[in-house]
């Protein structure tokens, strides 16, 4: 694990649980480099200093041996325990083992049905709940995708190492054209082609996918082989780093937990509000009175226990509900408090970071300069091998 980059200097970071750094050496390096770089300029002008050191920062850490990953997040809006289990929670872990670029994908958002004056609020909403959550801007790129020119640039480069037939064989493109019969758009189309820009761009080694993504990530994986074999090396190929998680099935117990169906919990939910949300979950429909026993395997309500309860709790709810020991009730009681014992300290954060709305501004604004330093030096090595024209 590489400890903090030394721009924790700066006044505008998070207060965050730092890991101890495993790799003295290179951290004493870069704050040895600081100093002298204070000491050679002389000056005070602190933005320009925290520019250039962030700079030096990013290319320490992505010359360090640490796989890069590459992972974004469409502007939903608030986070949900769907989200936070499929993608957040698994971010926070992979921040301490790998160098992570987390984007905020809202040019994929508008290939959907939005609300333009809606935008800007469901990217600060996001990005406010991602770092409540715990991922830490000293570790990690966190940034919004249109603020980096260069992934739609990469796109339409990509564009021409895309097959038509590849695309149209793509399941998420035939869903989502079904969902939205009425705005069958290019961009729908499109969308991996921009996905894998968006990995390609940054070197993305692995990128963390549930299986219901495994199709993009291969895709990704041919075009930079294609781009390679047409124009020279320039890209890794990207792994699919499967999550551990499975589906997150909705209180509805049908389909995945999803806010456009209204199925899901929001982590900012009150303590009331997790309680009512969680009585209206669908349980085991064979147990229909109080008296009929249940089978837990049929039942998501159990399936929830199994990300937020002890072992403890499970075997308790797993004997209550097959010998009607215990209610739905209670044992929707019991998850709801150990749901809330989770949410509590990221609603703690989410607090603090929603009195200080500047601080998420200032971290995407440093996450938006480090990552155009990475993808410039991408796109400079694109057009040469493209042999477009330069300067
Ligand atoms: S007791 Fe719990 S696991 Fe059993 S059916 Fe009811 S909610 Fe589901």
């Amino acid at each position: 694990m590489t400890g903090p980059c030394p721009r924790t200097v700066q006044p505008v970071a998070a207060t965050t649980n730092k890991a101890p750094s495993a790799n003295f050496s290179l951290d004493i390096a870069i704050s040895l480099e600081f100093s002298t770089f204070i000491t050679q300029v002389g000056r005070t002008n602190t933005q320009e200093i925290h520019s250039i050191v962030d700079a030096r920062c990013l290319r320490k850490y992505t010359q360090s041996p640490m796989k890069t990953v590459f992972s974004g997040i469409q502007p939903s809006g608030e986070l949900h325990l769907g989200n936070y289990l499929g993608a957040i929670r698994n971010w926070v872990e992979l921040q301490n083992e790998f160098f992570c670029f987390f984007c905020i994908v809202d040019y994929h958002a508008i290939t959907q049905d939005y609300t333009p004056k809606e935008m800007r609020g469901r990217v600060l909403d996001m990005a406010t709940d991602i770092l409540a959550c715990g991922v830490d801007p000293e570790k990690s790129v966190l940034f919004v995708q249109s603020d980096v020119r260069e992934h739609t640039e990469l796109c339409w480069v990509l564009n021409s190492v895309s097959q038509f037939g590849d695309l149209s064989r793509m399941t998420q493109f035939k869903d989502k054209s079904q969902r939205q019969e009425h705005n069958i758009n290019v961009g729908l189309f499109d969308y991996p082609v921009l996905q894998s820009a968006d990995i390609l761009l940054y070197k993305g080694q692995f990128v963390p996918v549930g299986q219901d993504q495994v199709q993009h990530i291969e895709f990704a994986r041919r075009l930079a082989r294609g781009f390679n074999t047409r124009w020279g090396k320039v890209f890794p190929e990207p792994e699919a780093k499967l999550t551990s998680t499975p589906k997150i099935i909705g209180l509805d117990g049908k389909a995945k937990m999803s806010k456009s169906i209204g199925n899901t919990i929001p982590l900012g939910a009150t303590d009331k509000q997790v309680r009512k949300l969680l009585a209206k979950a669908v349980t085991d429909p064979q147990r229909e009175k109080r008296e009929d026993v249940g089978d837990p395997d049929k039942c998501n309500v159990y399936s929830l226990h199994g990300f937020f309860s002890s072992e403890e709790d499970k075997a308790w709810v797993r004997e209550g509900c097959t010998t009607a020991g215990i209610g739905c009730v209670d044992c929707k009681t019991k998850l709801g408090d150990n749901l809330i014992e989770t949410l509590t300290p990221i609603r703690n954060r989410k607090k603090e970071l929603l009195a200080d709305p500047d601080t998420v501004i200032d971290i995407l604004n440093q996450g938006r300069d480090k990552a155009r330093q990475s993808a410039a030096k991408t796109m400079d090595q694109v057009r040469k091998k493209l042999g477009l024209w330069q300067r």
